[in-house]
């Protein structure tokens, strides 16, 4: 029944959706005409502990919290966000009964972690007779209604998703944002009172004492957290003091402040979001002619050749709707020819989004990891999540096999000695961000390319560093990477020398995040084991000493990751077949193949030597085309996520196919439409001339 207008207390409860323009769920709340208004943002101690996070993405959120603040203040001057701590299942309950809370308003979160607790406050919410306001908001169409239209199925490709959203219209015009926001009455009151709003909360029960943290602290420095001090946030149910409800910080979630050494920090906020997305509407031809396979991975925040919005949508600073429709509008004003579209444009970038969420939302829970997934191809990956004989999974997780323990911290830390690698994941460590196909170059690197450890891994170490981490879209884009699902060509893989070298010869990239390689000569920038020892010397750079020998042979484990995917191709296993639910899966993979477990890496390895066996070939072969050798790698042109879209009821043997046949069986399920255009279209753009402007500098420099 509706409230009589003027009488409803509602309770915004803000999560993933730190803004007020573009918000739905804030627009029906506001409907209601409130009587008194809360804004609350509660935190939530399972991603203070439960959920790998580290200290840049805390900030990042802390931030956004504190700008989102200041907006509600320019609004209205009695109001804030109200920021308290503790289990939400309980916590918002009790904020409830003590301010006399008629309405809890929020935008839907279909994701992960979210799905479950969200259930569980409005369960609690409805026994306590507490009306629940909410609606999607966090993605271009509503999950729910593109799930239903694809039968409740997961959208496995973008032709798909495309097909699901076909007759949903267009994505939903953004709302307004706000001009006024009601008072946060404490019961009984018609001036503000931030000290009595305080008071009735503080005896509540804090965190720390009622029923206490939880005993695995994934973020702790013992866990390979970033987490060194001691954990005061739930000490207390809000802030309190000079400034009750403040936004907390970062040393009371025992974390330090992160060094900026490499890049300018990137601000969180919805303000900052805002004026970015502004400052690249400025340049109409960006967003027009935005085709992502031309854009250059060796770029970093500090000039990227995208948008660099990504950190932004995850915590919704940046409403999707109004990006996607800005983008529309701001395309209009282009005067030249190149406009890119679906998937390669600017707005197949959002669908993927989408398309991901669509997935999650479908398979639940199990697409975060290979058990249970009906999505997952199973692959005898080393270091794989595991389990009791209940089926739970066991945090934190038992070491595995030396070597491959050996290879992800080195690739963790970017020290592979693979200075693409390297440039990379330092830069992920340092700045919280990666441009897409650095994503696609160490994701590769970890599974299916070199070193075959299951993409659970490579998904949690991003989960640890990037700002823009969002559940879906990363475990989705680590099935696709490691051709897990999504995409199934397998033995197309990235050179660790000659993908980088397409873009930048120079190696921009290696020789910022990488400085002990800064001296080294451009043709070896990408291969710097394969200098003489005099140009060592001359580099002022020695392999094992100055920068690590490579810690494994690039074509010697292409080739053993290519047999153990052809393998598993074959069997035809999915993560919720009885053998990988019951554990038995491994063993018969093992005795299938017949390669032992984990004694294929005891043949003596130099890791600390120059090793002569290192193969990879220097940049500047990769300059003279497509040698035999590698005619496999993935071409820049090939990186859209689209070319090689998985069928539906894809069943290829995939060893059986050869590259050759790439062409025609696209062809065949139609699903190759987009690399052919895009191909075609950077060659029309090349030949004529047109919009080469705007190609070269992506593809160049990035975009401040
Ligand atoms: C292994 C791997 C893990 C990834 N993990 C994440 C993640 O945790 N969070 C995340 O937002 N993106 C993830 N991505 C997707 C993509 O790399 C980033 O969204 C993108 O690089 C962010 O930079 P940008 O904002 O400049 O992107 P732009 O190219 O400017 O794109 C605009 C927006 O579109 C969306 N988008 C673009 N590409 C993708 C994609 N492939 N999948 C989903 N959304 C996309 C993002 O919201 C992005 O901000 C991952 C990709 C890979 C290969």
């Amino acid at each position: 029944m509706a409230p009589k207008a003027g009488s409803a207390r509602v309770l915004y409860w803000f999560r993933t959706d730190l803004r007020l323009h573009d918000s739905p769920a804030l627009a029906k709340a506001l409907a209601l005409s409130p009587k008194a208004f809360f804004p609350v943002f509660n935190f939530d101690p399972h991603y203070a502990f439960e959920q790998a996070v580290g200290a840049r993405r805390f900030r990042f959120l802390l931030e956004s919290m504190q700008d989102l603040s200041d907006e509600i203040r320019k609004i209205n001057k009695n109001s804030q966000l109200l920021v308290t701590r503790g289990d939400p299942r309980r916590r918002i309950k009790e904020l409830c009964e003590k301010w006399e809370v008629t309405h809890v308003a929020f935008e839907e979160d279909h994701n992960d972690y979210g799905r479950t607790r969200d259930a569980e406050v409005r369960q609690a919410l409805e026994k306590a007779g507490i009306e629940i306001v909410s609606c999607e908001g966090h993605h271009l169409y509503p999950i729910k209604e593109v799930l239903k239209k694809n039968g409740n199925k997961p959208t496995t490709s973008m032709s798909a998703y495309q097909k699901a959203i076909s007759s949903l219209g267009d994505v939903p015009k953004p709302t307004e944002t706000p001009k006024s926001l009601p008072d946060p009455l404490a019961p009984g009151s018609d001036k503000v009172d931030m000290k009595k709003l305080f008071q009735l909360v503080d005896d509540l029960a804090p965190l720390n004492k009622d029923p206490g943290p939880p005993e695995v602290d994934v973020n702790h420095e013992k866990h390979g957290g970033q987490r060194h001090g001691d954990v005061t946030l739930y000490d207390t149910v809000a802030e309190k003091e000079s400034d009750p409800f403040a936004v907390p910080t970062l040393k009371s979630l025992g974390m330090d402040e992160p060094q900026d050494n490499m890049c300018k920090p990137i601000r969180g906020g919805s303000s900052v979001a805002l004026k970015r997305l502004d400052d690249l509407c400025k340049d109409p031809s960006y967003l027009a002619t935005f085709a992502k396979p031309q854009t250059s991975p060796s770029t970093d925040p500090d000039a990227p050749s995208t948008t660099l919005l990504s950190p932004y949508i995850k915590f919704g600073c940046l409403g999707i709707r109004y990006f996607w429709h800005k983008t529309k509008e701001t395309k209009k004003k282009h005067k030249g020819g190149g406009v890119t579209d679906i998937p390669e444009g600017m707005e197949g970038q959002l669908l993927f989004r989408d398309m991901y969420a669509a997935c999650e939302a479908a398979i639940g829970d199990a697409f975060h990891g290979v058990r249970g997934n009906s999505m997952a191809k199973y692959f005898d990956w080393y270091l794989p999540d595991a389990y009791d004989d209940k089926g739970n999974k066991i945090v934190p997780r038992p070491r595995g096999d030396e070597e491959s323990e050996k290879r992800l911290a080195a690739w963790e830390s970017g020290t592979t000695g693979f200075p693409w690698i390297d440039a990379n994941m330092r830069m992920l460590r340092q700045c919280g961000w990666m441009h897409h196909l650095g994503r696609h170059s160490t994701a590769a690197f970890l599974t299916r390319a070199q070193c075959f450890i299951s993409w659970e891994r490579g998904a949690e170490v991003y989960s640890k560093y990037l700002l823009d981490w969002d559940p879906s879209s990363n475990s989705g884009n680590w099935m696709w990477l490691s051709a897990t699902a999504f995409f199934s060509q397998f033995f197309r893989v990235y050179g660790l020398a000659t993908f980088p070298a397409k873009y930048d010869k120079d190696g921009y990239l290696v020789r910022k995040f990488c400085p002990e390689l800064k001296d080294v000569p451009k043709k070896y920038i990408y291969s710097p084991h394969l200098m003489s020892d005099a140009e060592q010397k001359q580099a002022k750079c020695i392999i094992g000493k100055d920068y690590p020998a490579p810690i494994l042979d690039e074509k010697e484990e292409k080739q053993h990751c290519l047999d153990r995917m052809g393998y598993g191709y074959k069997q035809k296993l999915m993560g919720d077949a009885k053998e990988v639910m019951n554990g038995s899966a491994e063993d018969k993979f093992r005795k299938g193949h017949g390669i032992p477990h984990p004694a294929l890496f005891e043949k003596g390895r130099q890791d600390k030597k120059i090793p002569d066996w290192a193969k990879a070939p220097p940049a500047d072969e990769a300059l003279d085309g497509v040698s035999k050798e590698n005619k496999d790698e993935i071409e820049p042109h090939e990186t859209d996520n689209h070319d090689h879209e998985d069928n539906e009821n894809d069943e290829t043997d995939a060893k059986d196919v050869k590259a050759e046949d790439i062409g025609a069986a696209d062809a065949e399920n139609g699903e190759g439409e987009g690399s052919k255009e895009s191909a075609a279209g950077s060659k029309r753009k090349s030949k004529s001339g047109e919009g080469e402007g705007d190609s070269k500098r992506q593809k160049k420099g990035g975009k401040k």
